[in-house]
């Protein structure tokens, strides 16, 4: 009987999660298996910020497009718009980027292999064993070793499910988009995002134009089980006049909605990017949160790795709510406060005039920190949203 070929890490998922924790731990030297089952462009938006390029060395040829600006619509048609000064937000194209990341990771030293992921087993020695079908061509199931496997394998993460206690146990926000054809002179749709807050276009997230260069992501997302996300966006692009360009994808996925309690078994596996459930709430960014959380699994494999302890796991998760966990508390609170109704989805959008608003919104949204520089501004803002708060239960 032949022994199947042992890792020190076998990556499953090969997104932006996947990927940046591969290529980690190839760059230590460490001997990495990236398996992905290929053949699918993930659904997204494609905006990522600044601090994202800076920290994971995001060449700008991976942009389509730079965004200046972002239009937030109202319930009642008012638009008010967000320039960012001195900033972007990056728009890439998920068939590139993902492919971009997992090349870098092979260069890297880890090796990619084709091939759906199906299970764990354990031997005797205590082991794990991958088993996955291959997707080489011949479809066989091929298995390999691992010393720890990261399930970077998406929202519906089926290392998660089966390996990590309470990970089928979030709650997602399904997303759905149809990426268009932009129109020759796309005008200024073209080079800002535009944000719709309507109960019509989604009950409880957001729609969305975003632009990609030649092409457009046009979306919406919703909890509801019942609400039609295709419907609602055959509706914005009616509004918009984008219903007659050429659709090239129409495409959907689960968004998990919080941060799982526990990433890790205790033992050999541990979960990263959205199979930990690490998106944003209010605003669905998930790809820098991925990528961090690939880092940070990264991180913890290599001291698990090194000293065989397998409490290191839990490093990773104690590390991002560390620096994240406050703006996802503050961001869920929003999205459950100022989403839940058209009248609030119109009061929000006007604090978005705010100048105080606009700027700690870009601030922390480029660079993923809160800003402590101007305390003053923090103040202002609370006040601020007392005042439309009380004109929202006395009207
Ligand atoms: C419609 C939509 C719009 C979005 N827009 C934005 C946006 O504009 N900006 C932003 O920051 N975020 C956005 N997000 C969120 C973002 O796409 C995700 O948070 C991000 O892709 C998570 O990265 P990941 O690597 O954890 O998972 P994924 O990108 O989902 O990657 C998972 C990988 O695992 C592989 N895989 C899955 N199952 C298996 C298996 N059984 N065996 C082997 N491989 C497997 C898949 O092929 C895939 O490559 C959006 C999401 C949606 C659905």
């Amino acid at each position: 009987m032949t022994t199947a070929e042992t890792f020190d890490v076998i990556v499953v998922g090969g997104g932006p999660a996947g990927a940046t924790a591969a290529n980690d731990l190839a760059r230590r030297g460490r001997k990495v298996m990236l398996l992905d089952k290929a053949g699918r462009i993930k659904p997204c938006g494609g905006a990522i910020p600044p601090r994202l390029m800076r920290d994971f060395d995001i060449p700008d040829h991976l942009l389509k497009a730079r965004v200046s600006s972002a239009r937030m619509i109202s319930p009642a048609a008012k638009e008010v718009d967000m320039p960012i000064k001195g900033g972007f937000v990056g728009m890439v194209d998920r068939e590139d980027y993902d492919e971009w990341l997992r090349a870098r990771a092979a260069a890297s030293g880890a090796e990619r292999r084709s091939g759906l992921y199906v299970k764990i087993t354990r031997g005797a020695d205590g082991v794990a064993t991958v088993h996955y079908q291959s997707k080489d061509g011949s479809g066989a199931m091929e298995s390999a070793r691992a010393r720890l496997v990261i399930g970077a394998d998406g929202a519906l993460s089926a290392v998660g499910r089966q390996e990590v206690p309470d990970a089928d146990k979030t709650k997602f926000v399904f997303a759905y988009h149809e990426i268009v054809r932009a129109p020759e002179d796309g005008g200024e749709a073209a080079k800002r995002c535009e944000i719709y807050y309507r109960g019509n276009l989604s009950p409880d997230f957001y729609a969305w134009i975003f632009p990609h260069g030649d092409t457009m992501s046009i979306g919406t997302g919703s909890a509801h089980k019942g609400f039609s996300l295709k419907g609602s966006v055959q509706d914005l692009r009616g509004l918009t006049g984008f219903e007659k360009v050429e659709t090239l994808r129409r495409e959907g996925a689960p968004i998990p909605l919080k941060p799982l309690k526990r990433w890790d078994n205790g033992k050999d596996v541990i979960l990263a990017g959205d199979a930990a459930g690490v998106v944003a709430p209010a605003s669905g960014e998930g790809i820098y949160y991925a990528m961090l959380g690939g880092r940070l699994s990264a991180d913890a494999a290599e001291d698990f790795l090194k000293t065989g302890d397998a409490r290191a796991l839990a490093s990773a998760r104690k590390r991002f709510m560390k620096a994240h966990g406050r703006v996802f508390w503050i961001l869920g609170m929003m999205q459950y406060f100022w989403y839940k109704n058209d009248k609030r989805r119109e009061r929000f959008v006007s604090i978005c005039r705010d100048p105080d608003v606009q700027r700690l919104t870009w601030e922390a949204y480029m660079n993923k920190e809160l800003v402590r520089a101007d305390p003053m501004a923090h103040v202002r803002i609370f006040f601020k949203d007392l005042a439309h708060l009380f004109r929202l239960v006395s009207p």
